[in-house]
């Protein structure tokens, strides 16, 4: 019988043999490998939907409404959605995967609304669930991209509002560059919630490309989401290998145990140097 060093080795040294042999790699990437860069994810043990449940708090209908009766909710479930994501700058994880593309043509499809794979510099990354660095208007176009800087002053407004008396104008006022109502006048996070369509054209681009490649990294997800989570299906019907990297079990046909930030720079140093 193998010991578990044997085995782990063996895993490398499968998923760096695809790798080299691979003509195009997609990396699909989700919450678990922003982790390290201090952004928790949604399923995990301080996962925010167990503090804000989706049904009151992940589709915007619910979210105004929610803020006329309860502001102070409202906020923080806001500043738990935008400091770490104001505060982030790319790991190990992002940077290996961006390095990638030196050696192989690698596109990133992520679930994830960070920016942090173009803070790394991977190109293309197709966001299947938008961005919250981009704002859109009330028929989905894009009116404007935000900066890093920009969340971080409206994270100063909202915590700044949650000490004043008449709570709901502060919080308005405070999103206004990111969440605006009016009469005739709309504008929110180009972020797909739940019942919202997938953010295209990133989605068509991301199935091609999933149908397209010969290795699939499937890197911090648990794929629980639908339908992003069809994408590793999609890509193993057409005959691509699929690795996880993750720290808990993911059906796939390796599996690198561990976090993204320790697994995907020994990958890549192992499979090209
Ligand atoms: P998820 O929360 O359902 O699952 C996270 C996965 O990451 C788990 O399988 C977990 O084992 C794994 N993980 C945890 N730490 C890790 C690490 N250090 N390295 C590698 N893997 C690690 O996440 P999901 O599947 O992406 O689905 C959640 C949805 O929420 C997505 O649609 C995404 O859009 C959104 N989300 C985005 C962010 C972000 O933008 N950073 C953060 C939270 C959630």
């Amino acid at each position: 019988m193998s010991s578990p060093v044997n085995a782990r080795e063996a895993s490398f040294e499968t998923a760096a043999a695809w790798l080299r042999q691979a003509k195009r790699v997609v990396a699909f990437t989700g919450a678990g490998i922003s982790q390290e860069s201090g952004i928790p994810t949604f399923r995990d043990d301080a996962g925010l939907w167990r503090e804000f449940p989706p049904d009151r708090f992940a589709r915007v209908g619910s979210l105004v409404k929610l803020a006329a009766t309860e502001p102070d909710e409202v906020a923080r479930f806001l500043l738990a959605v935008l400091d770490p994501i104001a505060a982030a700058s790319p790991n190990p994880g992002h940077r290996a995967l961006a390095a990638f593309a030196s050696h192989v043509r690698t596109e990133v499809i992520t679930q994830n609304i960070d920016g942090l794979h173009q803070d790394a510099g991977s190109h293309p990354v197709h966001q299947i669930h938008g961005s919250l660095l981009e704002v859109a208007g009330a028929g989905g176009e894009l009116v404007r991209t935000l900066t890093r800087a920009d969340l971080a002053r409206i994270v100063k407004g909202l915590r700044k509002s949650l000490t004043r008396r008449f709570r709901l104008g502060h919080v308005l006022s405070a999103v206004h560059p990111l969440l605006g109502f009016g009469s005739g006048f709309v504008q929110r996070p180009r972020v797909v919630l739940f019942g919202d369509a997938m953010a295209e054209p990133d989605w068509s681009r991301a199935q091609a490309a999933a149908r397209a490649c010969d290795v699939m990294l499937v890197v911090g997800t648990s794929g629980e989401v639908w339908p992003a989570s069809q994408l590793p299906t999609d890509a193993a019907a057409r005959g691509a290998r699929l690795i996880a990297v993750n720290p808990d079990e993911v059906e796939a046909d390796v599996w690198l145990r561990g976090r993204s930030g320790e697994v995907l720079p020994e990958l890549l140093a192992l499979t090209w140097t």
